[in-house]
């Protein structure tokens, strides 16, 4: 089993898609292992899409992510990693596969409604981002 780090973004949640999208997730094989409601600081978005820091989308992408709510959540599954990256589709909601959820859900190339870990490494450091030692735990 692995585990890894969705967040249904602010798109998501304010059009009234979150429970959708995690009923989605779960008919895939996920269980849900940690879930949270929350607004993102410009510091925590900032923080969390630093791997951008230097693309030209990166102020917008902030902008986007502190908008509104956005609900992290822990999926496990075997394989979790790879699975929700297929489940998502492409980051640009518009060459998402059908049937995914950006293809579902998603309006554009950056409101795609879902973020995924895109590696088991990054997954581990996006958990621990979000999610604290109790849930770790109860993770194991
Ligand atoms: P995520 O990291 O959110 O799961 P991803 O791994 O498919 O998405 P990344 O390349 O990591 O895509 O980009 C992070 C996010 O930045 C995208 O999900 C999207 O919201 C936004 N983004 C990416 N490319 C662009 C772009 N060219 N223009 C505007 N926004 C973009
Ligand atoms: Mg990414």
């Amino acid at each position: 089993m692995e585990t890894t780090l969705t967040i249904l973004k602010p798109d998501s949640v304010a059009a009234g898609n979150a429970g959708k999208i995690l009923a989605h997730l779960e008919e895939e094989g996920f269980t849900l292992r940690g879930l949270r409601v929350m607004h993102l600081t410009q510091a925590q978005a900032r923080a969390f899409y630093a791997v951008h820091k230097e693309r030209p989308f990166y102020d917008d992408l902030v902008a986007f992510m502190t908008r509104g709510p956005v609900i992290p959540a822990a999926l496990e599954r075997d394989n979790a990693v790879a699975h929700l990256r297929q489940v998502m589709g492409a980051t640009d909601s518009a060459q998402a596969e059908e049937g995914t959820v950006r293809n579902l859900y998603g309006t554009s190339i950056e409101e795609n409604a879902i973020h995924g870990s895109d590696s088991p490494e990054n997954a581990v450091k996006e958990l621990a981002f979000f999610f604290g030692e109790a849930d770790r735990i109860a993770s194991l």
